[in-house]
């Protein structure tokens, strides 16, 4: 059988909206309700479709005389890396594993992550095998999820501070969310450092009393506690009570800051795991690399739309001889990404669990890779199994898509 050869690539601006209006994190004014994905439709002669997102490359822009973050560079791109090529000339596959990048490709993909999920979709559409299965098979048949919704939810609606959040834990706890990640690192920039602390203890403990003992609670300061290692210590002792799973990003990478953080943990009883990692854009840094050999940290997270498949299949080969886990970054890859980590989570050993932007259904048609109770369910589907609903695309978006074809 020939493999089939790519005759059409569009791009569209899709909107995608949230539950709620997101508030800030440490560093970043509030999130706001909607996002777009950057649509990538790649079709073939023999009429399959394959997609993914350019969001990556449409957030990155310098000004109009650089290709990066414009329609006209991303069409270029699009058309040098996929239009005229044959679905077997992308990736280097063992029956039905996919097992490498092909060397023409490596320098592409390693650097546009998100067009190496496009290369995973079109091979697996023709070869009939779903993504699950060139992963390396499923690990599991649910992926556990996690609702990353709880930004500076006080800062949206301050008359509630702290409480809102627990209201907001509580109604997504009734939508069947079992684990939550709530944003601190308030006194890094918006508050004052103590006063920061102090509303983010109260934030925690508000969450942990609206979802009761049994759901999980991360907390992620995106650098916020920088600097001051003391009122972390303060945040850690004050919410042991919360019982955190895990502690993310409280401080920058550096291997000295990471072992005094690792005693002072220890030395006050905490549990929480340690993790950081998704500013990493070519991973394993040496940093990370030195944070994940000595064992200071215990998940690691480089964001799989942006690093792409194949990177991390090599990130996961080497987490197996450690303890560390995956745990990807998943927050601006609208729709797409929950499924391109529903599938790399049901595939790799070490996946800890989803971030779940909870997006409201925009262009994808409904399918089995359902959520409920705090999971979703993982389909047997060819490729990554997500479809454009063509009669939503035809009537709210086919306007403003962007055609290439040979
Ligand atoms: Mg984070």
């Amino acid at each position: 059988m020939t493999a089939q050869r790519i005759s059409e690539i569009s791009v569209t601006p899709i909107t995608v909206a949230y539950r709620k209006e997101l508030g800030r994190n440490s560093n970043r004014e509030n999130i706001g309700a909607n996002n777009t994905e950057w649509l990538v439709r790649a079709r073939t002669d023999g009429g399959l479709e394959g997609l993914t997102i350019a969001n990556r490359y449409m957030r990155v822009f310098n000004d109009f005389l650089k290709p990066e973050g414009r329609m006209e560079g991303l069409v270029a791109l699009l058309r040098e890396t996929f239009l005229g090529k044959r679905t077997d000339e992308f990736l280097e596959m063992n029956g039905g594993d996919a097992v490498g990048v092909k060397s023409p490709f490596l320098d592409v993909f390693r650097t546009h992550g998100w067009m190496n999920i496009l290369a995973f979709d079109l091979v697996g559409r023709d070869m009939g095998v779903s993504c699950v299965n060139m992963l390396g098979g499923p690990q599991r048949d649910r992926v556990d999820a996690y609702d990353t919704t709880l930004w500076h939810q006080d800062m949206v609606t301050p008359e509630n501070a702290a409480r809102q959040e627990g209201e907001d834990a509580a109604a997504s706890y009734n939508d069947g969310y079992r684990q939550f990640k709530i944003k601190v690192g308030r006194g890094g920039r918006w508050m004052l450092p103590r006063e920061g602390m102090q509303r983010d203890v109260e934030v925690v403990l508000a969450v942990r009393d609206a979802v009761g003992p049994d759901c999980k609670i991360m907390v992620d300061a995106n650098f916020g506690y920088d600097g001051h290692l003391n009122l972390l210590e303060d945040f850690v002792r004050e919410t042991l009570p919360a019982d955190i799973f895990w502690l993310e990003e409280m401080i920058t990478a550096d291997v000295e800051h990471y072992r005094e953080f690792r005693r002072m943990r220890d030395r006050l009883g905490c549990q929480a795991m340690l993790v950081c990692g998704e500013v990493d854009r070519t991973p394993i840094s040496p940093v990370f690399s030195d944070l994940i050999g000595e064992g200071l940290i215990d998940g690691y997270q480089p964001d799989t739309v942006g690093v792409g498949f194949s990177t991390w299949q090599a990130i996961g080969r080497r987490l197996e001889s450690t303890s560390v886990l995956a745990i990807p970054h998943n927050f601006g890859n609208g729709n797409f990404g929950t499924r391109a980590n529903i599938v790399f989570g049901a595939a790799s050993k070490g996946f800890a669990t989803l971030e779940d932007e909870r997006y409201l259904p925009n262009i994808y048609k409904a399918d089995g890779f359902a959520f409920a109770d705090g999971s979703y369910a993982v389909a047997d589907a060819s490729g990554l199994g997500l479809d454009v609903d063509d009669d939503t695309f035809q009537r709210i978006y086919a306007k403003n898509e962007v055609s290439i074809s040979e």
